[in-house]
């Protein structure tokens, strides 16, 4: 397949399972729709897999793990650097892809294939520094050697937020370690992950390393895949909710986990703020994805003596947004995924609404075709809203007064969530005290982006365990052995 040469990449994406290095149809011969959320209608199908074709799959990293483990870890890097030069060789095709099946506009899709590729490159580099230890223990009678080694058969499942992204965040570090891996991308988004598997393909990854399962029985194909015991490892992007009900069915073999969770972050503006700063911050972190992001700004915290304005410099910029389908140019903010996700955000804003706060902008649904919805601020949101107990997944600013350090930090920590925090301040004592005491992972200073490749991402609390990218990503899949000699 070359997406490379068609001007339809959707009719030249592979539809069907890829194992062992084959494209195969599931066993049951089943297929799933996949839609456009711009317009609600259908764009293709796509092989559903399951339980057996589950299994099929894991056997076929199980049956490639000994040799692939071995392979040398240049020969690893290598492959991670010619995929990562052969999407960006095709950014185009890879973001109408994207724009098509999930809705995000053509820019920031071809933003996110960049983004993408970035986690190759970058697991690429760590490849080849995997190290060890070697150390005369304290007593002079033995010696240790410390090496790392790859965990094993990884499951990866992913969401469909960022359809690629979170893809090469999870493949990326697992190829770079030696481990295998079937891949479960979201129903709603597995175009991007069929395309992935075949750009790794040509880029030389052997049979068997990635294998990719799209499923609308994620349930009943994954359960018996985390308690078979051939996998060693887990690595999940998705929803609190399901990540519990994914580490409990990972007990059983005592699997390592790596769960990115859901998010319900605070975004806090001081009156020492840089107000234009804060405002584009402020922007960039709930509007990045049309707010369906787990480190979108999800309450926003506003001082008193900065309230009125930042309130209302903020409305004019969501105002000013274009809406619209992502394949026309201009557009600045996509449909969101689904009915259901809509629905969600409609309720959130109603019931805000009916607990006393003020709509500055947005706030009712468009008609037509497509899960439109327009860039939302509210103010004055009142503590017991549901929206702000809840991951809204929408272009939705809820705003809340505050006028005291101490009880606003108490506000933003009081969620079992704990991924990310903003911070908008000039008062440099200030910023490092609210960074240190805001219970989350990761802290936006006076800057509404935290994601980098090159940086640890991952939450506190129940918004998961370990850190994807950065130089910890790796470790998440290489265990570590010991072993001791006498000197
Ligand atoms: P969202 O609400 O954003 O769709 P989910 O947590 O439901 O997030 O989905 C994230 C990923 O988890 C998707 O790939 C989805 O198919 C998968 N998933 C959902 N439920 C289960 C389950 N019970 N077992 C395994 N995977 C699941």
């Amino acid at each position: 397949m070359s997406l490379a040469t068609t001007s339809d990449p959707v009719t030249e994406v592979p539809k069907k399972l890829f194992i062992s290095g084959h494209w195969t149809s599931a066993g049951d011969g089943a297929e799933m729709a996949v839609d456009n959320p711009a317009t609600g209608e259908k764009l293709c199908s796509v092989a559903d897999a399951g339980p057996e074709d589950g299994q099929r799959a894991v056997d076929a990293a199980v049956a490639a793990q000994p040799g692939w483990g071995a392979t040398a870890p240049r020969e690893r890097s290598d492959i991670l650097r010619r995929a990562y030069e052969l999407i960006l060789s095709r950014v185009d095709e890879l973001a109408m892809l994207m724009t098509l099946e999930m809705g995000k506009p053509l820019d920031a899709a071809r933003g996110e294939v960049s983004y993408a590729a970035e986690f190759f490159r970058w697991f690429s580099e760590e490849a080849v520094r995997i190290g060890g230890d070697y150390a005369l223990l304290p007593s002079g009678r033995s010696r240790q050697l410390i090496l790392r080694q790859p965990v094993g058969p990884c499951l990866l499942i992913t969401p469909w937020n960022f359809p690629l992204a979170m893809g090469t965040r999870k493949i990326g570090p697992a190829v770079a370690a030696g481990c295998t891996m079937v891949l479960k991308p979201a129903p709603q988004t597995p175009l991007c992950s069929l395309a992935l598997a075949a750009v790794l393909a040509e880029a030389g990854l052997p049979d068997g390393v990635l294998n990719v399962i799209t499923t609308s029985r994620a349930g009943g194909v994954v359960e018996p895949l985390l308690r078979g015991g051939h996998i060693r490892k887990l690595s999940f992007t998705g929803s609190t909710a399901v990540g519990r009900i994914l580490l409990a069915q990972s007990a059983d073999a005592v699997l390592r986990t790596s769960l990115e969770l859901g998010g319900n972050a605070p975004l806090l503006v001081f009156p020492d703020a840089d107000l234009d700063v804060a405002v584009e911050g402020a922007f960039a972190a709930k509007m990045r994805n049309m707010g369906e992001a787990c480190t979108a700004a999800n309450r926003l915290f506003v001082h008193d003596d900065i309230y009125d304005e930042f309130a209302g410099r903020l409305s004019d910029r969501l105002a000013a947004l274009t809406v619209g389908p992502g394949t026309e140019p201009g557009t600045e903010v996509g449909p969101l995924i689904d009915d259901v996700g809509r629905r969600k955000v409609r309720d959130l804003v109603q019931d805000a609404v009916d607990q006393g706060a003020d709509v500055l902008t947005g706030g009712t649904l468009p008609d037509g075709p497509g899960f439109f919805y327009p860039p939302t601020v509210l103010s004055g949101v009142t503590p017991g809203s549901k929206i702000l107990h809840t991951e809204v997944f929408g272009p939705v600013a809820p705003l809340i007064r505050f006028h005291d350090e101490q009880a606003v930090l108490r506000a933003a920590n009081s969620t079992e969530f704990g991924l990310v925090g903003y911070v908008f301040t000039q008062d440099l004592r200030r910023a490092l005290r609210v960074s240190e005491a805001l219970e989350v992972g990761m802290v936006g200073l006076n800057t509404g982006v935290v994601s980098d490749p090159a940086a640890p991402f991952g939450g506190v609390k129940q918004s998961g365990l370990g850190r994807e990218g950065g130089r910890v990503g790796i470790d998440e899949f290489l265990e570590t052995k010991y072993i001791a000699t006498p000197a």
